[in-house]
This record gives structure tokens, sequence and C-alpha cells, in this order.
């Protein structure tokens, strides 16, 4: 699933791109009803984006946001396999396509999603999409007071705590883990027993592992591609993330996998306590 690194890099390269550009026509498969989370239908998600113009690309979490010239927020979640491409060529032959949308510089914006889970919205207040989102992990506002509150008195696991996106926004399953490795704290810890020392450098090493990810390109072990339509580049560079079984690159001893509130969870017995 892309997670914070993956969407920002769309960001970054959707944002020269389609800031200031109108939405002349669009197109979504039948095959794929529920993709308009809201309106609920293509139909009416297509007359709310045709004839807009988009006037910047933002990310908030996994979301990525384009406020339209009329006050509204065109808002997309690409869940598992959902992916956004420019095509300067016009819409390729492609099965997966489910979605596009025709620009007046004359290119397209295309989504493709094998799994047909991800998800579009056109809201006045985007805060009834992404409000309940925690502080995002790039910025300055997920200080180490604001994790050591969300930790404390927590007797959930960690692992399982830095994925709910109401404490920390964007992290997943990869960062997740690698941030742990990074801290040196094991993922099997409870929420509340970690000191503020061990906060504070969890929380510098949740910013690092995500601005050296997003620096690569984001991670590509699965669907993934950019806007592009070319793969991340840091899964030539993970720690512990689908690494179980060799050798941790800090202490030598080999990376464990277990399971976690139902998700796989990679971590190194010798120098995560
Ligand atoms: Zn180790």
């Amino acid at each position: 699933m892309p997670e914070l690194p993956e969407v920002e890099t769309l960001r970054r390269q959707l944002s020269p791109l389609l800031a200031g550009r109108l939405i002349l026509e669009a197109w979504f498969s039948p095959e794929m009803p529920q993709l308009p989370a809201w309106p609920p239908e293509a139909a009416s998600l297509m007359s709310w984006l045709v004839g807009r113009r988009v006037l910047s690309v933002e990310r908030r979490g996994k979301y990525l946001l384009f406020p339209l010239d009329d006050g509204n927020t065109w808002i997309v979640h690409l869940r598992m396999t959902g992916a956004l491409l420019h095509c300067p060529g016009g819409p390729p032959e492609d099965r997966f396509l489910r979605a596009w949308f025709r620009l007046d510089d004359g290119s397209w914006l295309c989504y493709r999603d094998v799994r047909k889970l991800g998800r579009m919205w056109v809201v006045p207040d985007p805060g009834q999409v992404v409000g309940k989102l925690g502080p995002e992990p790039l910025s300055e506002r997920l200080s180490a007071d604001a994790l050591l509150r969300a930790l404390q008195g927590r007797r959930a696991l960690v692992k399982a705590l830095l994925l709910d996106q109401r404490l920390v926004a964007g992290l997943g399953n990869i960062y997740a883990d690698e941030a742990l490795h990074a801290a040196g704290i094991s993922p099997l810890r409870p929420g509340a027993s970690l000191s503020p020392q061990e906060v504070e450098r969890l929380r510098r090493a949740i910013h690092e592992v995500l601005a050296r990810a997003t620096h690569h390109g984001g991670t590509s072990f699965w669907a993934y591609v950019d806007a592009r339509g070319e793969r991340g580049q840091h899964q030539l560079h993970v720690s512990v993330y689908r690494r179980h079984g060799q050798p941790c690159p800090r202490c030598g001893m080999a990376v464990a996998r277990v399971r976690v509130g139902g998700r796989s969870t990679h971590y190194c017995p010798g120098c995560q306590v």
C-alpha cells in the first residue's frame, strides 16, 4: 500500500503538471462503481470535476488533495493498488484503467487500480475526509510531546499504535517497522512503556526513515509506481522489512518476523529492546 513517501513522491511530481490545469473531460469505468466515495455516483463526481481548475496538489497522510477553483477539494486515496499516472500521449490500453481526466494542456491524468479499492471524494471541507488524521510526521507538527501523549497510558503494542492514522498520519507497515528498527525499539513493547528519551528517538527515526524513503522515490515491493509509471528505489535500502532470516545491518543477528494485530512485523531481536 502506498504510504507517506510514495504519496509525497506523487505529490511532488504531479504538482507542476496539474497546478493551474483545467479538467476538460472525465471518464470513470463502470466496473468500479465504488470509486467515488462522495458524491457516490461517478456521473455526479464527473459533473463536479469537469470544467474545474486544479489550484494545487497537497498531501495529508496518505491522501492526495486537489483544491479546485470553486472552493471544493478533490481527494484521492490509492489504498492497496491505486496509481495516478500522468499520460502526455493519452490514456493507455490497459484493462486496469479505472478513470481518466483530460487536461487543457493536451495531457491526461489516468487512474489505474488492479484491486479496485481506491476512493475519490469531492467535498467543500477536506476536514470531512481527513479531519481525524494525526500530525504529519515530516513536519514539526509531530513533536516528541505529541507522540508521548499519544503513547501514554496505551497498553497496545507500539507497532500497532504507529499504524493508527489518528496518532500519526501516513505511516504503514513498511515504515513503522523501519522506524522502530532505526530507533532500536522492539515493536512488541506496549506504547506506555516507552520512556520520554525513547519517544524522542522514535520521533527522530520516523522523520529520518520517511525523508530517506521519499528521497528514494518511495518503496516498490509490489504494485507501487510513481506518476511516470516508474518504481521507487527504497526497497533496496530497507533494514528489516521483508528481510526475515537475513542479518541485521546493525548487529548481525537474524531479522525476525512476527504478527502484530494481523500485520506481519519485522524486527531485530538483538538490537531492538
Ligand atoms: Zn540488530
